[in-house]
């Protein structure tokens, strides 16, 4: 028997959505709020037709690892799908008993949000659409943003992320190999999934007490790609909470990226030509010329983020040359006398957090009102054109500077056509050199955008988008930064946990147990490039609809 079958089958849960045990309180500063939890599977051993207390097994190590969340100061809450109360399979007195035990066994939860329909019903709360985790989240006195569930199959993280909550499924062996592939982070057993939780708050500082008194000019790092700098805003943000006056050393291509984050006084543009891939021979000059303008900043610390493949150590020299006498970064590699903070990160940390991360032991922290979100200053962003009309559109973005992180043509064409009979408005998006791709897939019936939006242009078209979608690629973090929902067409070339769209209503689509996962490719290593060109359009639509972004027209199917 299939596990999401399963799922539906008798068993009990207490019908009491408004039943929270204690009173919200305010939201902590750090990370989360509150953590949501399955019941099957996941807090107590999944009993297929279980209406009895007895039957009620805690999984191991369930309390002691609550009793840490619950000592964390988080709230918690359970997110269950009981389809057997609509089915007749128990009641809601059998359910209330079950809950009563479960609450015996490992403690008070804040919040019990119960889905007591069955799949036929169509409704919005049961998993893996998003509803308990709204319910969830509202009861606690949060936002989903703010919370992560943890949860042992595809549907449970799928309503997580539709919510913009992050996930962390803890796979049995009823989950199916491609939920355990797709998930943004797995862990081996509930209270392994606990210490995830709470080292990442760790990690980024969310214990941490207030900042030392404000420091004079940082320069902070980061080269590559404009959605490398997005994902680095939180961190610059915290520098920028500690610091006089930050500058921001960037590369050409995340140039203008650099001029709509917050927090950044003033910006140098230069290359670091060793990171590129492949990168061109040294230039003794450049090297010169660069070390001199670096040591022009008078720079009183550097804090200098990198990708978890990069080394900061080469940069790092070049600083020492320039005089600065303080240098931050993470480093696996030993750096000698080349940083003062030598900072480590585990595997797997979503890139925006790595980069907390670094800014907190370098001892900065985002203040209590900064949402560890990424943020674009938005007072930056130009009028769109008349072509674009009202909000509520779609936006197709189908290419990218990294062919394996694209949308393939064939997918976006099909997408553009499934979407315009549906009744929704498809603008198709896309730099200079994308014109002639954003034609033809626009003229499947879009609206083609392609090269009539630099990136703060293209940031306010999707400003007024229902929903962005989008492969792995800069403009998909451009709509974290915007709050704009994301369906991500996600290439696994890279870990979707480290560069997935960060705190953001997203569906994920694609298959990510393809053979390219993992391998950093750049052009896929397998023809047809199947991880993504297997994705049927209609999927595409289901995510619309998951993501609450209706058809705003009505057209020939719509209604
Ligand atoms: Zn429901």
């Amino acid at each position: 028997m299939r596990r999401d079958q399963e799922r539906d089958q008798c068993r009990s849960a207490r019908v009491d959505p408004g039943a929270g045990r204690r009173p919200s309180g305010p939201r902590q500063p750090g990370l989360y709020d509150a953590v949501l939890l399955d019941r099957d599977g996941t807090l107590v051993e999944d009993v297929p037709y279980n209406g009895d207390p007895e039957k009620v097994r805690p999984v191991p190590g369930a309390r002691e690892a609550l009793d840490r969340l619950r000592a964390a100061g988080l709230r918690l809450a359970v997110v269950t799908n009981q389809s057997g109360l609509a089915r007749g399979c128990f009641t809601a007195r059998d359910l209330s008993l079950v809950h009563d035990r479960v609450e015996e066994l490992l403690g008070p939860f804040d919040h019990w949000a119960v889905c007591p329909h069955a799949e036929a019903d169509g409704c919005a709360c049961r998993k893996p659409a998003p509803g308990l985790v709204h319910e969830a989240a509202r009861a606690l006195g949060t936002t989903p943003s703010r919370c992560v569930l943890i949860g042992d199959i595809g549907a449970d993280t799928t309503a997580a992320a539709a919510a913009g909550a992050a996930a962390i499924l803890v796979p049995t062996p009823a989950t199916r190999a491609a939920e355990v592939a797709a998930a943004p982070t797995v862990a081996v057993d509930l209270p392994d999934a606990v210490n995830t939780v709470l080292a990442r708050m760790r990690l980024t500082g969310g214990s941490q007490p207030a900042p030392r008194a404000r420091r004079g000019t940082v320069l902070v790092v980061r080269s590559d790609a404009a959605g490398d700098v997005l994902v680095t805003g939180p961190g610059i943000r915290a520098v920028a909470a500690g610091a006089r006056r930050v500058v921001l050393l960037c590369g050409p291509r995340g140039r203008a990226a650099a001029d709509l984050l917050l927090g950044v006084d003033d910006i140098i543009e230069a290359p670091l030509p060793w990171i590129d891939a492949p990168a061109p021979p040294v230039d003794p000059d450049a090297v010169r010329a660069l070390t001199d303008r670096l040591a022009a900043v008078h720079a009183d610390e550097a804090v200098v983020f990198t990708s978890f493949h990069q080394s900061p150590l080469p940069l790092a020299l070049l600083l020492r040359l320039a005089g600065v006498p303080r240098i931050s970064a993470i480093s696996d590699d030993y750096p000698g006398s080349l940083l003062d903070v030598r900072h480590r990160v585990p595997a797997g940390v979503p890139e925006p957090e790595r980069a907390l991360s670094l800014a907190a032991a370098a001892g900065y922290a985002l203040p209590e009102h900064d949402e560890p979100t990424l943020r674009i200053r938005t007072d930056r962003l130009p009028r769109v054109p008349d072509v674009v009309g009202e909000p509520g559109y779609v936006v197709l973005h189908p290419g990218s500077s990294v062919p394996t992180r694209a949308c393939p043509e064939d997918l976006a064409t099909r997408v553009v056509r499934v979407l315009g009979a549906a009744g929704h408005r498809v603008l198709v998006t896309g730099g200079p050199a994308e014109r002639d791709l954003t034609a033809r897939v626009a003229a499947a019936g879009g609206v083609d955008l392609g090269g009539r939006t630099g990136l703060a242009d293209l940031a306010a078209v999707v400003a007024g988008a229902g929903a962005l979608v989008v492969g792995n690629t800069g403009p998909a973090h451009l709509a974290a930064a915007l709050r704009v929902p994301v369906v991500s067409l996600f290439a696994p070339t890279v870990p979707f946990g480290q560069w997935g769209p960060y705190r953001v209503p997203t569906v994920r689509l694609g298959d990510a147990a393809a053979p390219c996962r993992d391998t950093r490719a750049t052009t896929c290593p397998v023809p047809g490039h199947p991880c993504l060109s297997s994705v049927e359009p209609g999927r595409v639509l289901e995510a619309l609809r998951l993501l609450g972004v209706p058809a705003p027209v009505t057209g020939g199917v719509a209604g």
